[in-house]
């Protein structure tokens, strides 16, 4: 099966508007439970859960925009599909799952059991 790489980069770059706003959205709303931060003492817990999670899904937000970032990088040098510590193919049922796969199958599971 060939690489679909007009779809998987169309499908990069949606990726990526959809994690840029994302990311807009929750630091305006950080921004507005700042201004209520001192005045509601009582909803203290709630806000300190809220933004811990906030902050969990900002962080997994950044991770992932960085990672599509760098496909699309790979897109403009040619390099897109390639494994980035072997330079053997990424298998294309693998870049449909994970457009933004840097790693072929055997190289990710070498990382993970590092
Ligand atoms: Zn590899």
């Amino acid at each position: 099966m060939p690489i679909p790489y007009d779809r998987l980069k169309t499908a990069l770059l949606m990726e990526r508007a959809a994690l840029t706003e994302q990311l807009q959205q929750l630091s305006a709303v950080v921004k507005e439970e700042g201004v209520g931060y001192s005045t509601h003492p009582a909803d203290d817990g709630t806000l300190a859960f809220d933004q811990a999670r906030d902050l969990a899904v900002r962080v997994n937000a950044e991770q992932t925009l960085r990672f599509v970032e760098d496909a699309l990088v790979r897109f403009d040098t040619g390099t897109y599909g390639l494994c980035v510590d072997c330079g053997t193919e990424i298998d294309a049922a693998r870049l449909e799952a994970i457009p933004y796969a840097a790693l072929c199958l055997k190289c990710q599971s070498k990382r993970e059991h590092r």
